[in-house]
């Protein structure tokens, strides 16, 4: 209880899957939490049942790839709840399954547009609220394949690299502003995103798919949205106030090989 306690927390991608965990632990933390997303049923019901819970919640419709509506939204949100002190960038799509010699520029441009462009226009324009509060923690969402390589959705994984090096650059660039930023490497974790990976990429019986996938990881299984959650938590908390540029694999194992 109360680790981020007295903290705005803006979520990216609340709605569902990952990003839905991070604001429900953030919540039950002690955070006032901004959730961001474009499903606007699961989103405002999700910010009505933290609100019952006795939280501080507002959910905003956000297309984190739109510069202008990003900037508004994290304005509001800072003036609503005074203040910004946490961003996690979750937002993300798998996009595309082409490999290079067959996606198209549209293709490439729509995964790079959400999952790069999206964390930089939420990270430009919640800097200068953590300026104003005497400091910050980011916390970037890249992934297993921003770390390792993979035979497969190069456009996406690109995205991840891309990520995992923007959190080092302004690790370094803000450090001095007391503006933390970590990178976190989640392995395959169950939710709408792989489901519908697993769809896309031909297989006929989900289950069966999700053993196999989870077998890839040295502890044997998918991890959880709270595996991730949790960890996303000890970066929004003080308690991480030395890790700074740091890469947080949260894989059961999958990059330590
Ligand atoms: P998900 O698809 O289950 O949920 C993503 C959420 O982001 C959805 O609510 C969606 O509406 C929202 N979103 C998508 N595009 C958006 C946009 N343009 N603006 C605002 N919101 C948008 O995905 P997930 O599996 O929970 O993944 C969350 C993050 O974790 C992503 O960045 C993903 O790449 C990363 N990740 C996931 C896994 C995994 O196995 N699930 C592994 C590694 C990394």
């Amino acid at each position: 209880m109360n680790r981020v306690k007295g903290k705005t927390c803006i979520v990216t991608g609340a709605a569902l899957g990952i990003g839905r965990a991070c604001a429900e632990r953030l919540a039950e933390e002690g955070g006032a939490v901004a959730l961001f997303d474009l499903h606007d049923a699961e989103g405002e019901a999700l910010a009505a049942a933290l609100r019952a819970k006795g939280a501080r919640a507002r959910y905003w419709h956000v297309d984190v790839s739109n510069e202008a509506r990003v900037k508004a939204a994290i304005d509001e949100a800072a003036a609503e709840f005074g203040g910004v002190h946490v961003l996690v960038n979750n937002a993300g799509i798998s996009g595309s399954t082409k490999l290079t010699h067959e996606i198209t520029e549209q293709e490439w441009d729509q995964v790079q547009a959400v999952n790069v462009k999206g964390v930089l226009f939420c990270a430009k324009h919640a800097i200068p609220h953590m300026k104003a509060a005497g400091g910050g923690s980011i916390i970037n969402l890249s992934s297993i394949y921003g770390l390792v390589g993979a035979p497969d959705v190069p456009a996406y994984h690109a995205s991840k690299g891309a990520v995992r090096l923007m959190s080092k650059t302004d690790a370094l660039c803000y450090a001095a502003d007391r503006i933390r930023v970590n990178s976190v490497h989640p392995g395959y974790i169950w939710t709408p995103m792989v489901e519908h990976h697993l769809q896309a990429s031909g297989a006929t019986d989900i289950a069966a798919a999700r053993k196999a996938v989870g077998e890839l990881h040295p502890l044997g299984h998918m991890g959880e949205v709270d595996d991730i959650a949790w960890g996303v938590v000890y970066l929004a908390s003080d308690e991480s106030k030395f890790v700074t540029g740091a890469e947080l694999a949260i894989d059961g194992g999958y990059t330590a090989r």
